[in-house]
């Protein structure tokens, strides 16, 4: 299913290079790019440095090291490591070390957030189709039946001389769409460091990382994406560099029926798409697994909840864009590389004191 993209769009300072391996004047470097849809999505990489055929390389391998990994956490992939877990009925089941380690940081980062986010949400995503032509408003019979109340509590992952195993109990299917992007992301910039690489972009519609900084050596500028407005018109720019840049909102994935919106985060204490004051979230942050999770955690939450979470875990920087009036809410952190740039909305602090 095509997810729709981008999030993030990247401003000037990236639009002024070149695609593909044009020869850029003396002190500039080349850019090789590529796009493929992966994970749901179209995915983009921009090597940016001197080495053209090297980066041709790299690109290919970063292509097929996503496709490896989507191999391993796809709900969609029957042979996945998380589709025969899914099916296996509350049997123990060997999976690879990778899968093993992102199910136990969603464990804790469910943990960190009372359950916002629970990659146990499986059996919910899957009853409502957000995103595929089966989408549709299950009965609350069918809610309650794919509903858990333990959610997460009720995973196990097991190591034992270097092999692993998970094990959930039957009717729970786990579901990684809302932290798998941003560990990728992550994987593919700990490769573009061990290679020497130290500029990139890459873009995995919704999960943005900004690897090094901008060609002109400063901070990458990137738009938010306006929640209302069409794809590509922004709110405010952040200034970045070696960040990840992820954002969440109801307007990505949904489908309408008698005029309600029925949106793809759901709240995992009642099976229905979450009713958040927000209609986006964004968070910046080097660890982008995290910011992922966070993002549709947060979204989750709401204003009250979350302001209560980013005070007891300070230093987050993070951007909220408020459903019911025309205001982005930053933390601190955020407020020092956020620019609004729609005059049309105030902003406030959140989670902590206006510096
Ligand atoms: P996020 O807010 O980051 O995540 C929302 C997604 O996370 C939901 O779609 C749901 O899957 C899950 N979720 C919802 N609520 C919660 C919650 N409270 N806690 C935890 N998780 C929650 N899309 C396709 O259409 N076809 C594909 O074949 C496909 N394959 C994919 C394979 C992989 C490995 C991954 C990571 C994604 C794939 N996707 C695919 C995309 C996926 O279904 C989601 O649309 C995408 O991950 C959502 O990302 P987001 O940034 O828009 O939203
Ligand atoms: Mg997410």
């Amino acid at each position: 299913m095509k997810k729709s993209g981008i999030i993030a769009a990247v401003l000037l300072a990236v639009g002024a290079l070149c695609v593909f391996s044009g020869r850029w004047p003396i002190g500039k470097p080349h850019e090789v790019s590529g796009e493929n849809f992966r994970l749901g999505t179209y995915v983009k990489l921009r090597l940016l440095g001197e080495d053209k055929n090297f980066f041709e390389g790299e690109l290919a391998a970063m292509d097929g090291e996503i496709v490896r990994l989507e191999g391993l956490f796809s709900v969609n992939i029957a042979s996945s490591d998380i589709s025969r877990l899914n099916g296996a009925g509350g049997e123990w089941v060997k999976v690879t070390p990778e899968t093993a380690a992102l199910v136990k940081r969603s464990l804790a980062i469910a943990a960190l957030t009372d359950g916002a986010f629970d990659p146990a949400i499986g059996r919910i995503v899957r009853l409502w189709g957000i995103g595929t032509p089966g989408a549709r408003v299950p009965k609350p019979a069918e809610i309650r039946a794919a509903l858990r109340s333990k959610g997460y509590k009720e995973v196990t992952v097991r190591e034992n001389g270097g092999e692993c195993y998970i094990k959930t109990p039957p009717g729970l299917w786990l579901d990684l769409g809302a932290i798998a992007k941003g560990h990728v992301a992550d994987i593919l910039k700990e490769r573009l460091a061990a290679d020497g690489v130290k500029r990139a972009v890459i873009d995995l519609g919704g999960n943005l990382d900004l690897v090094g900084d901008s060609p002109e050596g400063r901070p990458w500028r990137l738009g938010l994406q306006h929640p209302h407005k069409p794809r590509g018109e922004y709110f405010g720019v952040v200034e970045v560099s070696d960040r990840s840049v992820v954002t969440s909102g109801p307007y990505e994935r949904f489908f309408e029926q008698d005029g309600v919106c029925y949106h793809h985060i759901f709240d995992p204490a009642t099976g229905y798409p979450a009713k958040s004051d927000f209609d986006s979230v964004s968070i910046i942050d080097r660890d982008s697994a995290l910011a992922d999770a966070l993002c549709t955690a947060l979204f989750v939450m709401g204003r009250v909840k979350a302001e209560k979470f980013l005070e007891k875990n300070g230093g987050l920087a993070a951007v909220f864009v408020l459903a019911s009036e025309d205001k982005v809410l930053v933390t601190p952190e955020a407020r020092k590389i956020f620019r609004l740039t729609d005059k049309n909305f105030t902003v406030d602090t959140i989670g902590g004191e206006s510096p």
